[in-house]
């Protein structure tokens, strides 16, 4: 079976990849676009470029329109409670250092935050350099067997002190979803802030922030299909009202003199200067592209190439997969192997995976590797594609061993 992707075709890029025999593996690190999303960006510049909520002329109002648009379609997509929940950042990493600024202001010293062993640096470093500058305590909570947070474990951790945990969805490294649910009843036991890293978890299925309770939510458009240098920061709206600004210019205030200045709320008030109006216009097309799918579809062929990612690699002697993935995101070792090694050697044969620390490297430090090669599929990956990294996995391993 070669588990073909009805969705591959609404993908350009793999006109030329087939061109250029590239085999892209590496969606985890960041998505192909849908023909929609390069449309609905063409479409913006080409009916006419303006900036958004502040010229009252066609133009302007079209652009305004069409950004707000995408807002609205954000938050029906994460079923926020309104689109004011939602601020446009331009991914992940700026949601979360905005958190991290603009949270500064409720934290004393001596106080904590909860984070995980498995945290990308984005969801690492932010607190991390916020405990260093107020002098906080930054408790890292264990995995267990599976790779997974240890919920027992995070019960003992998770206490009065606890001002903020901050905790991924899915892990980039080892493709398992972290139990939410627990960890953010106990952050909401001890009245502490909730973070949820969606960056990986968003691009599997739809996620509803209101049934998970979490007070702030990230995630980057560019790994959900759409254009890279757009993401979103939902916030409830009761937790958006205690973030200080953080970044100060145009469109963000209500009124400024020389020597004082009064800001507007969430979420104009978050988005300083021009913000990226075309790739939140295409993220706006790539919620649409997506909600136009069959779900169930969707996670039938999701499903099917897990099973054939985990037993192909399977069949490879001395291969040792870092954990057991839920998803379509496996990354692995191979005994005597270094995995820069192996993935120059799959990119020579044309085989775009992703090998290195993942942005995770205390977790990779703690699994006492230097590294590990991973491979990430999307909905228009395909049976081929697997078959070809297993055929050229194959003759590396030959020529390293
Ligand atoms: N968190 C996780 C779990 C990620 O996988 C990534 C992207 N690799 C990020 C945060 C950061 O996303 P971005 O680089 O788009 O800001």
């Amino acid at each position: 079976m070669s588990l073909p992707s009805p969705w591959r075709a609404d993908f350009p890029a793999f006109a030329a990849f087939t061109a250029s025999r590239q085999t892209y593996l590496d969606t985890a690190a960041t998505a192909q676009k849908p023909q929609v999303v390069l449309d609905a960006l063409l479409d913006h510049y080409t009916g006419g470029a303006a900036n958004v909520h502040r010229a009252q002329h066609a133009p302007g109002e079209r652009a305004t329109l069409a950004f707000e648009g995408a807002r609205e379609k954000v938050a029906q997509w994460l079923n926020a409670d309104s689109p004011y929940e939602i601020v446009f950042t331009r991914g992940s990493t700026e949601g979360l250092n905005l958190l991290a600024y603009g949270l500064e202001h409720l934290f004393e010293t001596g106080d904590e935050i909860a984070i995980s062993a498995l945290e990308h640096h984005a969801n690492l470093l932010p607190w991390q350099q916020l405990a260093l500058r107020r002098g906080l305590k930054l408790v890292v909570l264990p995995l267990d067997a599976a790779g997974d947070i240890d919920l027992e474990q995070a019960a003992l951790l998770i206490g009065p002190r606890t001002r903020l945990l901050a905790v991924s969805q899915l892990s980039n490294v080892l493709g398992r979803w972290q139990p939410l649910e627990g960890l953010l009843a106990l952050a909401r036991a001890q009245g502490a802030l909730s973070v949820v890293d969606g960056a990986q978890g968003v691009v599997h299925g739809r996620h509803d922030v209101t049934a998970l309770g979490c007070d702030f939510y990230v995630f980057s458009g560019h790994k959900l299909y759409a254009p890279d240098g757009i993401g979103v920061l939902y916030g409830r709206a009761r937790s958006l009202a205690k973030l200080q600004h953080w970044q100060f210019g145009g469109e963000m205030v209500q009124h400024a003199d020389y020597h004082n200045a009064r800001f507007r709320p969430a979420p104009l008030g978050f988005e300083a200067g021009t913000p990226a109006i075309a790739a939140a216009i295409g993220l706006g097309a790539a919620l649409d592209y997506l909600g136009g799918q069959d779900e169930y579809a969707l996670a039938a062929h999701e499903a099917a190439l897990h099973q054939r990612l985990l037993s192909g690699l399977r069949r490879f002697d001395g291969l040792r997969l870092l954990g057991e993935p839920h998803t379509a995101l496996a990354s692995f070792v191979v005994e005597g192997v270094h995995n820069a090694d192996l993935s120059h050697l799959l990119g020579e044969q044309g085989i775009a995976v992703r090998a290195g620390q993942h942005c995770a490297m205390p977790l990779l430090h703690s699994l006492g590797l230097p590294g590990a090669v991973r491979v990430s599929l999307g909905l228009y990956s395909e049976g081929d594609d697997l078959e070809r990294f297993f055929a050229a996995l194959h003759h590396a391993l030959e020529l390293l061993r």
